[in-house]
């Protein structure tokens, strides 16, 4: 199986390059060459006898199948919950997909932790080393760390917002313990974070020293690994029951694993509704056809305060008819301009994508965060919360929702104390994270000083 960027000017990669590499270098985001037919889940498949068969499908003859599933096997080990991602049922005809049984209570680990597994193999096998960098607003960081940590192949760097994200999402990321794990605090916001980490990929003599690569939200084997659940969802509900999706979303990548698991034949039909917060330049996407930057506000779902959604570029190119001249000329005039209209080939067929975009204001947010409260008892997240509220907004239907729970409560404990008036503890199996030892650098927000801090701390 071959990738191809959604720009064009850039050479068709196997799985595993398009993997490591996140970016292509002509600035698109790989998609493959064409939709693999995959088998749908069966009722009682395991969790991960469905990812091999999704990542195998990707991989082609790159991987051997038994390499897959082991590495399947150990990404998914470490996962409190054996299902993975179990379903509970909410309301009549409403269910909650918990994403959040990873070892950072965030649904990053999910696709993270086969990441970390599946780069660590490769580059054994390919006897190289990797330097592995990201900038986080908060779960991607933590997630990575856990993710890498130990890992014999790879050094990860770490770059968060000095004081910008919550207590404990900083905790998983500085508390691995592990010392090919750095973690930077820059004394900036996270869009100053992001920028940095661009500068470094845009300097070639220093990505060819380093092995340099990501593992953002572009990251194709996050889409593929995102996609398995939505699969298994389908199996659990039955085969042939229309499902609606609600995925809180910031860049994409969630949702747009849904729509790919439409295209390779594992749904039974497909409609999902993207749930943002207050920076609903997604719900602007859907509704109004234009495609706006706005510098991201900060809600209490701050892994969704995010004013570019960068996936919605792979969903572009697939209504569009696979078009790379036209969104080359539809990114350039957006990085001009940071406004433009969506052209008849993308705007036309993107309705009928089964794809569209709903925002929830922040007090809304914490008022469903109580609503949910007193009818289940249940404590869920600010982005699980986004969730719920598009779907009780739309009122009952016949078609059976799955509302994506992308983060374990405990992980936002100051928002649910606002919200509900209760404590939210860590989880038993995390609890004592507060007392273990925080490591990380404070840097200057200089490209040159992150560059110089790698240089010093890569492994030779
Ligand atoms: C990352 C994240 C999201 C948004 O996911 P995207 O794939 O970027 O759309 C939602 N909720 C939580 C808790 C997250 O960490």
């Amino acid at each position: 199986m071959k990738f191809i960027s959604t720009r064009g000017l850039a050479e068709p990669v196997g799985f595993v390059d398009a993997c490591l590499s996140g970016l292509a270098p002509d600035g698109g985001l790989y998609v493959p060459e064409s939709w693999p037919a995959i088998e749908p889940a069966r009722i009682d498949e395991p969790y991960i006898s469905v990812a091999s068969r999704v990542i195998s499908a990707f991989a082609g003859d790159e991987l051997p199948r038994d390499t897959v599933e082991a590495i399947c096997e150990r990404a998914y080990a470490g996962f409190a919950h054996k299902s993975v991602a179990p379903l509970v049922q909410w309301g009549s005809n409403r269910f909650i997909m918990e994403l959040h049984h990873g070892p950072t209570l965030a649904f990053k680990d999910v696709a993270m932790q086969l990441i970390g597994q599946l780069f660590d193999e490769v580059l054994s096998v390919r006897g190289t080393r990797m330097s592995v960098t990201c900038a986080t607003s908060g779960d991607t960081g933590g997630a990575a760390a856990a993710a890498f940590a130990g890992a014999s192949q790879v050094d990860l760097f770490i770059l968060h917002p000095f004081e910008r994200v919550s207590p404990v999402q900083r905790l998983f990321m500085t508390t691995t313990g592990a010392d090919n794990v750095h973690n930077i605090a820059i004394d900036e916001d996270f869009d100053v974070c992001q920028a940095i980490v661009k500068s470094l990929f845009a300097d070639r003599d220093f990505v060819a020293e380093t092995n340099l690569s990501g593992v953002n939200s572009i990251n194709w084997a996050r889409i593929a690994a995102q996609s398995v659940y939505y699969a298994t969802a389908q199996a659990a509900l039955g085969a042939n029951r229309p499902l609606r999706f609600i995925v809180p979303s910031g860049n994409m990548g969630d949702a747009l694993a849904g729509y790919v698991a439409a295209r390779c034949g594992l749904l039974a039909g497909f409609e999902a509704v993207c749930a943002v917060n207050e920076n609903d330049t997604l719900r602007v996407l859907f509704d109004e056809g234009r495609m706006v930057r706005r510098s991201a506000l900060s809600t209490p779902s701050p892994a969704m305060d995010i004013s570019v959604p960068s996936n919605f570029e792979r969903l572009a190119f697939e209504v569009s008819g696979r078009d790379p001249q036209m969104l080359r000329g539809l990114y350039e005039r957006f990085a001009q301009t940071g406004d433009v209209e969506l052209p008849d080939q993308i705007s036309g067929p993107l309705r009928c994508s089964g794809l569209s975009g709903a925002s929830v204001s922040n007090d809304a947010t914490l008022s469903e965060m109580n609503r949910v409260h007193d009818e289940t008892g249940w404590l869920i997240c600010p982005h699980t919360a986004v969730g719920t509220h598009v779907a009780r907004a739309g009122g009952d239907r016949d078609v059976t929702d799955v509302v994506l729970a992308t983060a374990h409560a405990a992980k936002f404990p100051e928002t649910v104390e606002k919200a509900v008036g209760r404590d939210c503890p860590l989880p038993d199996r995390v609890a004592g994270l507060a007392d273990k030892t925080e490591v990380f650098e404070r840097l200057p927000s200089e490209v040159s000083d992150v560059r110089h801090y790698i240089l010093e701390n890569r492994r030779h």
